[in-house]
């Protein structure tokens, strides 16, 4: 080792948020071990052909009103691929029939009671209830609270069933009584506090009727990449010049003389490699697994995070075999209609990129379980598909078995941010904060979101850069016996 040598930061997982750490650790003066347990990089984002169109396995859009997305989109060189939907109307399966999701309503609560009448979600008692909220004293709430609770004593259980809890659910695949009114929707919670209606506080956040957001930058909401999301993690890890291993699953971490000891690999074995700082990012559970001997509350802390599983079932069906062409982006459908699918996207509808990709071909992607609802994908891909197709033939009316069939599954998928989450979150960082070089990312802690991830990526490479910079990490760097340059080398 020589006294040139750079400082070694490790990162454990190749999701969007490791590899987005490494991009932010680009221009600074370490060198960058991405270690990604499973086969292949991008974690929850991966895409795959089906019909001919390069159809994402997991996230398909990205909100393009938090820059942190875009921004890094572009700053890797794919910034011409940005495509936008080609419509964002959707609905809600419920009550029998299709029905318009209404516009003015921020995560299912509603700005607009009127529109909300028109769109015939609720039953005339539903509504009645709804609009009890405009003439009912502020509701009181300590420091957190279910949001369905909550949402419930403004509006009643029947809004929060048919719209509160199927747009959390296509966020979290959560449940709204445990999901947190504080983590889940942090500016109606904190906007909330100013009006005693919950709907007013929804129609300050949402801007007035003709204008779908408050002045903000223009744009669409959502946006995605031409060739799927699933492009993002390469193009990533491509700019980012770290070096990245697959197939490297860390066992433990533990404090070493001058910085940190990992195991990956088997018991019998085992790989050491060493570094000065580490990021982890990866989700809870190995997080909480990996921090238990190093931050002992902070790991406890994080194993108070339970993860949904879902599956996604891409179907691609002739146009021909609706009775009439799918309108809008998709439906949400309310769990207690008792529907195995929770949501379904028409993705050849609201992206047009994908529509000129398959010709004559409606593509549609229907999203399976909830938390709690894991018996649900405990069957096998054929049986799983069938019920699928067979859910979206009672929304639709489609006819006939689907052309070509993919199932995605995604286990230990979501994170719920149950009631107390902020309050978890921010024993992680206080435990973490405690260690030296050590820094964790990624969608267990500020929002699931790719944007969200990314920004706790930034935050996270900027804490390791700042470390290493500092009086501790130049002390800490070339001194101890750990320090071998081919520690962090593939065995393999
Ligand atoms: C089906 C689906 C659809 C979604 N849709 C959207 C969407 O449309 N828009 C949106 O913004 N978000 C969406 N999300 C959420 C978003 O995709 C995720 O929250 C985000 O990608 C998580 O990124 P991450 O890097 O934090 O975690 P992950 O993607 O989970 O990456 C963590 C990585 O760590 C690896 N790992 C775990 N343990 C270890 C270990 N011990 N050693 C080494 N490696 C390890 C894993 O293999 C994994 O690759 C969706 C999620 C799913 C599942």
């Amino acid at each position: 080792m020589t006294e040139a040598e750079p400082p070694r930061v490790v990162i454990v997982g190749g999701g969007i948020a490791g590899l987005a750490a490494a991009f932010f650790l680009r221009d600074e003066p370490v060198a960058v071990t991405v270690l990604e347990g499973s086969a292949r990089i991008g974690g929850k984002l991966a895409v795959s052909e089906v019909a001919g169109a390069p159809v994402d396995e997991g996230a398909e859009s990205l909100l393009a009103r938090r820059p942190e997305g875009t921004d890094l989109i572009r700053a890797v060189g794919l910034g011409g691929q940005l495509a936008e939907p080609g419509t964002t109307s959707a609905g809600v399966w419920t009550r029998g029939r299709l029905r318009p999701l209404p516009a003015r309503q921020f995560l299912g609560v509603p700005a607009d009671l009127a529109e909300l009448e028109r769109s015939g979600v609720l039953s005339a008692a539903g509504l009645a209830r709804a609009r009890q909220d405009e003439g009912l004293p502020a509701t009181p709430r300590g420091d957190d609270v279910p949001v369905g609770g909550y949402i419930g004593a403004r509006f009643g259980q029947e809004l929060v069933d048919r719209l509160v809890d199927p747009l959390l659910g296509g966020v979290y695949a959560g449940r709204s009584e445990e999901l947190s009114f504080e983590a889940t929707m942090p500016a109606l919670a904190q906007e909330s506090r100013r009006h005693a209606s919950l709907a007013a506080a929804a129609s300050a956040l949402v801007g007035p009727p003709g204008r779908s957001q408050p002045p903000r930058p223009a744009g669409p909401v959502f946006t995605t990449l031409a060739g799927g999301l699933g492009t993002l993690p390469d193009a990533v890890a491509a700019a980012a010049g770290a070096r990245v291993r697959t197939g490297v699953m860390v066992r433990e971490l533990a404090r070493a003389p001058s910085g940190w000891r990992l195991t990956a690999g088997s018991a019998h074995a085992p790989e050491q490699i060493t570094a000065d700082a580490v990021i982890l990012a990866v989700p809870a559970r190995p997080a909480s697994r990996l921090l238990a001997g190093i931050a002992g509350d902070a790991s406890g802390a994080l194993a108070g995070i339970p993860y949904a599983s879902i599956a996604i079932v891409t179907l691609a069906y002739r146009e021909q075999a609706f009775p009439r062409p799918p309108a809008g982006s998709g439906y949400l459908v309310p769990a207690v209609d008792g529907h195995p699918v929770k949501a379904v996207t028409f993705a050849t509808g609201k992206w047009p990129q994908l529509a000129a990709a398959a010709p004559g071909t409606v593509l549609v992607r229907c999203s399976l379980g909830r938390a709690g609802e894991e018996a649900t994908l405990q069957r096998d891909d054929t049986e799983l598909a069938a019920l699928a197709a067979a859910d979206l033939a009672a929304a639709t009316g489609v006819t006939g078995a689907p052309a070509a069939a993919r199932v995605s599954r995604w286990g230990g998928a979501l994170p719920q941010y149950l009631t107390g989450h902020l309050g978890r979150v921010a024993r992680v960082r206080a435990g973490v904060a405690a260690q030296p070089g050590l820094a964790v990312c990624g969608a267990a802690y500020d929002g699931l979101g790719i944007p969200a991830c990314v920004a706790t990526a930034r935050t996270a490479a900027a804490q390791v850069a700042a470390y290493l910079a500092g009086p501790h990490g130049q002390a800490g760097h070339g001194t101890g016996p750990m320090r071998d340059p081919g520690a962090a080398r593939s065995r393999g």
